[in-house]
């Protein structure tokens, strides 16, 4: 979570001149710069959310926060860019989930082995019951992502947990699950 270094009141946001919603600084940059929520969404594939578990308490890091004002200005306009160029490197997917850790609940006689994957979603959403397809090790398997009440959509950006079955499947950290 950022600091709050300064009151965002009715200053501007350093990199679109928008004016600053009283909610908002989520993104302070490493000079204590508050950015408007428009332009941390955008900035978001280049920095996401990191949520770590550390002796069981979840702890959120932002990249963003160790960025130059300098560095984002840059980088804002080379976003989608950057973009086509994940898309590119991943078969034009439509969206892209990067597994990080894999627990896998072993199944029954009739019931498929669960797997629960964190990891980020580093451009585009998933919904629930989204057809995608898990890439591991050049293999490619479709699977069905279950329905989580408390979520409509894993959007970009952050860290997700996301839930499929299947027999046989084989799921590692640094595996894909992407959108076609
Ligand atoms: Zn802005």
């Amino acid at each position: 979570m950022a600091n709050k270094r300064s009151k965002p009141g009715r200053e501007l946001c350093p990199v679109c001149g928008r004016a600053l919603l009283p909610a908002e600084g989520v993104g302070a940059l490493a000079d204590g710069s508050l950015l408007c929520s428009h332009c941390v969404r955008k900035l978001r594939v280049m920095y996401p959310l990191r949520e770590d578990f550390v002796k069981g308490h979840i702890q959120r890091s932002d990249a963003l926060n160790q960025a130059t004002l300098e560095t984002v200005r840059e980088q804002i306009g080379t976003v989608s860019a950057y973009i086509d160029g994940l898309r590119a490197q991943n078969g034009g997917s439509n969206a892209l989930f990067l597994v990080e850790t894999v627990e896998a609940e072993r199944g029954g006689l009739l019931k498929p082995p669960c797997y629960s994957v964190r990891g980020r979603v580093l451009y585009g959403s998933f919904d629930p019951m989204d057809r995608a397809v898990l890439l591991h090790g050049g293999t490619e398997t479709e699977i069905e992502l279950e329905i989580d009440l408390d979520t409509q959509e894993w959007k970009s950006g952050r860290t997700w947990v996301l839930r499929f079955s299947g027999k046989g499947l084989e799921v590692a950290p640094g595996d894909r699950i992407v959108r076609r």
